[in-house]
Parts: C-alpha cells; structure tokens; sequence
C-alpha cells in the first residue's frame, strides 16, 4: 500500500454498492485495466455462510458463527481456466465452493451472517491484509467506510432494485442456473434492507465517494468516467 503525502491509499481502490449492482463488473474492468487485483469480499461473508451451513450451525447462534469465521481459511484464484463463466474460483479451506456461494440457502442466510461484529472483524482483517499488497480494487458494502477510510477513490455504484433484479436473473441463466425474476427482487430488496438497517457497518455511500448509477449509463462509459479521474501517467489527478 503507498500512501501520498495526505496519508491517503493511493494505490487502493474502494468500491461498494447494494447487491447486483454492477460493481463487479466495475471492479473487474478497472482492475485489468490498470493492472490492479481485485477482491470481491461478498464472497467472505458468503464462504462464512456456507461453513456454518455445512456444520450444521444455525446462523443466529452468533457465538459459533463467529469462531467459525475466524477459524475458516479464504483464499481467490484466477477464475479464466475453467470457462464456466467465473470470475474467480473461491476457495473455503482449500476447496473451490465458488457455486456453491450461488446457492438460494447462502442467499437467504448471508445478510444474518454479515450482522454480527465479530464476524465482521475477522473477515475486515482478512481484507486489510490482502489489500497491504497494494494496487487492488476492493469490491463490498463497506470498504470506503470501514475497511479501506483512506482509500484514494471510492466508488459508490447503484442501479434500481428491478434493474438489478433483471440483471441478476441474467446472469443466472447465463451460467445455467435458473431464477424467477420475481424471486430474486424480493431477495434484492430484502437483502438492501438488511445491509442498510444492521447496527454494524451498514451499507452507506461514504462522504467522498463518487456516486454512480449504473441503470443508466454502461460499464463502459462508467469505467470512461473513472478513467477520467487519472491523468495521462495512470497518477490520481
Ligand atoms: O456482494 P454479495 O451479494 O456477494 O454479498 C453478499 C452479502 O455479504 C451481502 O448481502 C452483505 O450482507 C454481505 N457483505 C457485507 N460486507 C461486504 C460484502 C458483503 O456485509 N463488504
């Protein structure tokens, strides 16, 4: 991580938004373009989930939950190599679950999950360190406000509930997974209820954060627009 003289990151960049908004693929194209990594921390709080699934634990008993957490290993690979529309392969204790984090039950059981502050802080842990490396773009509800605060850019992408509900069951059916419209909005809007309302790290836009709502303009003109935040030398203007 390099800091400038402001102690800002300038080498990270934050990027948060409610569920299926388009900051994946946000993130996914900035980072290539500038020879970034990126982190997509959905998939911590997911991986969590599916570990206490697997256990057998129920996810309101918050004090298993949480030892759970700080107990699992996480780790991202490049995704490419298996052309199945990835894009990365997760890894829970060594083992790819990267459809399994797709799965209804994750969905339903994620957002119980990511309410509780000890798990919160073990996965933000696990964050930070991947992000001491430098040159990543981080992809979350809380990486401007709390996982990266002095982040050089932050990035807030939104798009309406439909839009993102449209999108999502798109994507599902291009990976062969089925998906009722009507199904994925109410878990949608649920879901952006819960992340807005939770005591802790709620989703938020953070004071400084570029706003962008992506129903209405392409991932492309977005990444244009970012783009144009850098001067010629690939420096922050
Ligand atoms: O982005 P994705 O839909 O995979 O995230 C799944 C869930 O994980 C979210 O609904 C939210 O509850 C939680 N999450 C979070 N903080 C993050 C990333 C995800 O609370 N930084």
């Amino acid at each position: 991580m390099v800091e400038d003289d402001s102690g800002l990151s300038v080498d990270t960049i934050a990027i948060d938004g409610p569920a299926a908004s388009g900051k994946t693929t946000i993130g996914r194209l900035l980072a290539a373009k500038l020879g970034y990594q990126m982190l997509d921390t959905g998939f911590m709080y997911r991986a969590a989930t599916l570990a206490a699934l697997d256990a057998g634990i129920d996810v309101e008993d918050e004090t298993a939950v949480t030892r759970l957490a700080r107990e699992i290993e996480l780790d991202v690979r490049d995704g490419a190599r298996h052309g199945d529309g990835r894009l990365y392969s997760a890894l829970l204790n060594g083992r790819d679950v990267t459809w399994q984090l797709r799965d209804p039950a994750v969905a339903r059981n994620v957002s119980a999950v990511a309410s509780y502050l000890g798990v919160r802080q073990a996965l933000v842990e696990k964050q930070r360190r991947f992000g001491e490396q430098g040159k990543v773009v981080m992809v979350g509800r809380d990486i401007g406000t709390v996982v990266f605060p002095d982040a050089r850019l932050k990035l807030y992408i939104t798009a309406t509930a439909e839009e993102r509900a449209r999108r999502r069951a798109l994507d599902n059916q291009a990976q062969g997974h089925g998906g009722d419209v009507e199904v994925i909005l109410a878990d949608i809007k649920r879901r952006d209820a819960l992340d807005s309302q939770r005591k802790h790290s709620p989703l938020l836009p953070a004071d400084d954060a570029v706003i962008i709502d992506s129903s209405v303009i392409t991932p492309d003109e977005i990444i244009d627009q970012i783009m144009g935040l850098l001067d010629g030398d690939g420096e922050w203007r």
